[in-house]
């Protein structure tokens, strides 16, 4: 594996040289005021991220994984219900990880490739007279698939149905870098982690709360002791964390936010737009077909590629991490061996996408595929010389 070569899994992603400089840094008192001029500016850098006014952010030493535990284990309790579509290995584990937190999972099994079923969502929420669904949980972007679901349409189901359960969205592969739109969405929980959008290593889990469900935190009995956002708030309000935070880690995140917002977060999303596209006509050049069905579900984060019945798909992220050092994603779960998937979020250009691409297509040829060389290239040329347009 080279170490020069960008990366094309969907997270870790490519780090700038300037976030990875910003993370490594000299010890400093992690309670004084120094610490506080780099937490204030991730909260409120977090919050623009996110298009909220009133969410808390609250940044944990972990990963996407224990932002999801963040959010259930201080806003529910044993027993209570949560609706959730299973549409691919993400939303999977997120359901695994609250039946074992004791929680009754309505799962509405959806097939992978698909969105999340808003219209089964208002079906249920609508026949849940007593309001028995304490949340709905929602995967913006379910990165095993390449799918991305229209959470303002989850948002629909729930009003139209009159139904007061909490939403919450896994945006761990979309926050930073698909539009996100939290109070706009009416999102109670919105979960991200450190090394997708924001570019940094993995290290952070990135939550932000709602009123709502600040105000579910008082009742909620679910045990929690180190995710318990009361703690990690009372911390903040005197610049420290109830243990010791990772500074330089933190330190990244300040300037991966200023990056950001010296990009524009419009900009930000039409790059990922641009790039992506770039990447779904390469695949149409090349004969092959998304997981995704249908282009209202196509990710602008990463692409899960079909390969043809009988071939290990497999074979080629192996082959691109031997031959040619390059990192794609394999297939997760039900796809695994069916679908290889290219990572196009975070810091990335097009000339970095098309050394992908190229890379991609001669690990196919090697592998006997019938594609031509050159021809998913030249298809995301065309699209990159236009600035996408
Ligand atoms: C990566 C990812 C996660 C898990 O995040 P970790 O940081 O690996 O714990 C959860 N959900 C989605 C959609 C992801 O892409």
């Amino acid at each position: 594996m080279s170490f020069q070569n960008p990366v094309f899994i969907p997270g870790p992603t490519n780090m700038p040289e300037a976030i990875r400089l910003a993370c490594h840094m000299p010890t400093i008192d992690h309670r004084s005021p120094l610490f506080g001029d780099i937490l204030h500016p991730c909260l409120d850098g977090v919050r623009r991220v996110l298009k909220s006014q009133s969410a808390q952010i609250f940044i944990f030493p972990s990963t996407g994984t224990g932002g999801w535990e963040t959010t259930i284990s201080n806003t529910l309790s044993a027993g209570d219900r949560v609706l959730a579509a299973r549409n691919g290995m993400f939303s999977h584990r997120w359901i695994d990880m609250c039946q074992r937190h004791g929680l009754d999972v309505q799962v509405v099994d959806t097939p992978w490739g698909h969105g999340l079923p808003a219209d089964d969502y208002e079906a249920i929420l609508r026949a849940d007279k007593f309001h028995k669904i304490k949340a709905v949980l929602a995967t913006h972007n379910e990165t095993a698939t390449g799918v991305k679901s229209d959470i303002a349409a989850v948002r629909r189901a729930l009003d139209v149905a009159g139904h007061p359960a909490l939403l919450f969205v896994d945006g761990v592969s979309s926050i930073g870098s698909m539009d996100f739109r939290m109070d706009d969405w009416g999102v109670d929980a919105a979960v991200a982690g450190s090394q997708k959008g924001f570019m940094l290593p993995a290290g952070l889990a990135i939550v932000g709360l709602s009123e709502k469900a600040m105000r579910a935190v008082e009742h909620a009995t679910l045990p929690r002791t180190f995710f318990d956002v009361r703690d990690m708030a009372k911390g903040y309000a005197a610049n420290a964390f109830p243990y010791t935070p990772p500074v330089g880690l933190m330190n990244g995140l300040k300037l991966s936010l200023q990056m950001i917002a010296a990009e524009g977060l419009d900009n930000v999303f039409a790059r990922h737009t641009r790039i992506a596209q770039g990447v779904r006509l390469a695949v149409k050049a090349w004969g092959l077909e998304l997981c995704a069905v249908s282009p209202d579900a196509y990710s602008d984060s990463v692409s899960a590629i079909k390969t043809p019945a009988g071939f290990d798909a497999t074979e080629i992220v192996n082959v691109a991490a031997r031959d040619y050092g390059m990192a794609f994603g394999v297939g997760l779960g039900e796809v695994a061996g069916k679908v290889f998937r290219i990572g196009h979020l975070g810091m990335l250009t097009d000339a970095m996408m098309l050394s992908g691409l190229a890379v991609a297509e001669m690990v196919m040829v090697d592998l006997g595929l019938d594609i031509t060389l050159g021809s998913g290239v030249a298809a995301a040329q065309s699209h990159y010389r236009h600035g996408g347009a």
